[in-house]
This record gives C-alpha cells, structure tokens and sequence, in this order.
C-alpha cells in the first residue's frame, strides 16, 4: 500500500458491531465478561482500548512497523522506553535536543543512576568513542529541534546493530510522510502525536512504533504497568488528523520553502536553518533520507540582539507566538526562553541556540501571508 493510501486505511476496519466507518470513541473503563478471563479481547482500559487500538494500529502502519503504542504525551512515550533500562546503563544522545527529552533524561533519570552522553552526531564516527560496556541505546532526533541538523540514521544505524544497542528516533518534526527511521535501521521510532500527527493543535500525544515483537511486548508490559496512556477522545483525534497528514505535510513543505527562501534573501536576517538549502551542511544527508525538507526553519537576526528577536516576535499577526509545532497555524517560537529555557546557556548556544534565534513552524496558510507579515515584522526593527 502506498503511503497517502496508508495514512486512511492502514490498520483500519469498519467497525465490527455497526459498520461506522470511523472507530466509535469507546469512552469506558472496562468490559463485561461472560465468566471470569472470558472477554472478547478487553478487559479495562488501561490496559487496552479500542479507539486506542485503531490508532495504534495506524500508527504501526504509516511508520511501516508491526507495532503502534499510543501514550498521553511525547514525554510519556519517551519515559516509556528509558524503562526498559537499568541503574548503570548508559545512553548516547545527539546534543541538539527538544528541550523536556534533555529535562527528562538530566533532571529524572540521572538521578535513578543512568548516565547520558550528549554528542554532535553530524558525523556519524563520532558515536563510537563514547561507546561502552553498558551502552544500551542510541537516541537520535533528526531533523533536530530547533537548528535543523540532519542525522545519517542509516550511519547511525550501522554502528547500533554493530554494538548490539537499540536506536530510538523521535520523528516527530519529519513524520513519516517525509522519513521513516525503521526501514532506515533504527529499533524504535517516537513522535510526540501534539505536533504533526494530530495537526490541528487540539490534543497532547505520544507514540512509539516498533518492529520487532519482543520489544513490543516489553514495551506494551510498560505502558500497561506505568499507564501513561491516551484518552479515546484523544485518540480519535489524532487517528482523524493522521488522515489528512499527507495533504498538510505537502503545503507545510511548500510554504516552509517559500519562507526560508524570503528570509534568506532579506538583509536584517543573519542564518537561515532550513535543510533544503544547498548550503546546509547536511543537505546531501536530508535529500538521501527525506522525501522533502518539512515546514520548520530557524533564523537569526543580524547582530543577534535580544532585543530585536522580541520585537519581531511582538509583532507577527498570523504567525502565533506560541510553544509547539506541526499544527495547521504558523507558529513563531523564541527557543532561548521558551522551549530551551531548561538548558543552561552555555549549554545552548554551544549548539547555536543564541539569543536572536527565532523558531518558525510553518503552517498550511497562504504562503503570501506569512510572507507579508514576516517582512511587516522585520521592517518594525
Ligand atoms: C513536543 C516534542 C516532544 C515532547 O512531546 P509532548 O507531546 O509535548 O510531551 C518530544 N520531542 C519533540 C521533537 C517535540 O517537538
């Protein structure tokens, strides 16, 4: 089945009692049974649900996997998969990080004694050194949040399966409309369903796809036994967003291209990060693993003052000055005090997170408008 075919259909059936096309929100706790243990595949809904079920089971089809879990937050999900480690283990991260991945790891799980390394991983044979006896994971955002590095999952993926770790990707800024981690050698891929997958802003999710059944078990084994899960409404929501996903994505790509070619050209703006220039230094390794180069980019003000950042920030109409991404609105974002502000500064601008940076998530408007307000916004410095 083909992708924009997959995103309606995949894992998808009528619903068995009446034939509604699109699953009912089954919002109950739990289930009759006719005898003790006799159900008729649900028990409480914790456990399982099946609105959850439908979503789950899309979600492990559009990332081409076998499996889908569905959780109440990206967090969540994330939290989810550090469990399957133990006190002593170690993870390797990529250092440009969203921000609560580096607040969860840092300020929860050091403390209950798993240690994490926070690397560049531009250049995949970077990862090796770091590499020890108790190394279980590799954790990977691409394209990361918010300067838009591109990571060589394929390269990544070697040295996983060479050590025998498990690579986790968060795909939440490319989706699998633009890129999908498991053909390309990783073990797990997550998405914070807030963004791209539900689209329209309205709901807090998380998920996890995985191929292989083991880990899916021990995985499922966790979600059941923290329950950090979803509502049905919510589910719904996101399994109703992830059918338009292709449709959104598309614009999302197409407006974020006429964005960053504006900004690059005006004179008040310092850098542009957006993949699909020629000169980003990964550009090569996003045309290879990207179907195209999404609807998030990055910018810095000449001079990077502060100042002008907010001002800019101030006066945007129809981009919302908001934390977030991946919804059908533009959203402007100021990463130094709003998604970064948990990083320590030194920490940050060592990645480039710097005081004038600003965060753009194009949405599916008129790209004429988001145009015409960013150049208004920029003519008020
Ligand atoms: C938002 C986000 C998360 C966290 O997801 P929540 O749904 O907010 O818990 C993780 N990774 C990335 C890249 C994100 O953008």
């Amino acid at each position: 089945m083909e992708f924009n075919t997959k995103v309606i259909h995949g894992g998808q059936q009528h619903d068995p009692s009446t034939g509604a096309v699109m699953p009912p929100i089954y919002q109950t706790s739990t289930y009759a049974q006719s005898s003790p243990g006799v159900h008729k595949g649900y028990e409480y809904s914790r456990t399982g649900n099946p609105t959850r079920t439908a979503l789950e089971n899309a979600l492990a089809s559009i990332e081409n996997g076998n499996f889908g879990l569905a959780f109440g937050s990206g967090l969540a999900a994330i939290d989810a998969v550090i469990k399957l480690l133990n006190p002593g283990d170690e993870v390797i991260s990529t250092n440009d990080l969203y921000g609560g991945t580096y607040r969860l790891f840092t300020s929860i799980y050091e403390n209950y004694g798993i240690k994490f390394h926070f690397i560049g991983m531009d250049n995949a044979d970077n990862i090796e050194k770091f590499i020890h006896k108790n190394t279980k994971l590799i954790w990977v955002e691409t394209p990361t949040n918010p300067m838009l590095n591109i990571i060589d999952i394929k390269a990544v993926g070697k040295i996983s399966s060479k050590y025998n770790l498990k690579l986790v990707v968060d795909n939440t800024f490319a989706t699998p409309y633009l890129q999908q981690p498991l053909n390309l050698g990783a073990d797990i891929v997550m998405h914070s369903a807030t963004k791209y997958l539900g689209g329209h802003s309205d709901v807090v999710m998380g998920a996890l796809v995985v191929k292989d059944k083991t880990l899916a078990d021990r995985l499922y084994f966790i979600q059941n036994a923290s329950g950090a899960i979803c509502g049905p409404m919510d589910s719904f929501l996101v399994l109703r967003g992830i059918k338009t996903l292709h449709l959104r994505m598309q614009r999302h790509c197409e407006n974020g291209k006429a964005v960053a070619c504006f900004l690059k050209d005006h004179p008040k703006v310092e850098n542009v990060y957006w993949p699909g220039f020629k000169n980003h230094p990964n550009h090569e390794i996003a045309k290879a693993q990207m179907n195209d180069f999404g609807g998030m980019l990055s910018f810095t003000i000449k001079g990077n003052e502060y100042n002008k950042a907010i001002k800019i920030l101030e006066n945007l109409k129809v981009f919302t000055l908001a934390e977030s991404l991946g919804g059908v609105e533009s959203l402007s974002g100021h990463p130094a005090s709003m998604t970064h502000a948990s990083i320590p500064k030194e920490e940050r601008e060592k990645t480039g997170v710097v005081d004038s940076l600003i965060r753009l998530s194009v949405g599916v408007e008129s790209d004429k408008d988001l145009i015409a307000d960013l150049e208004n916004a920029l003519k008020l410095i």
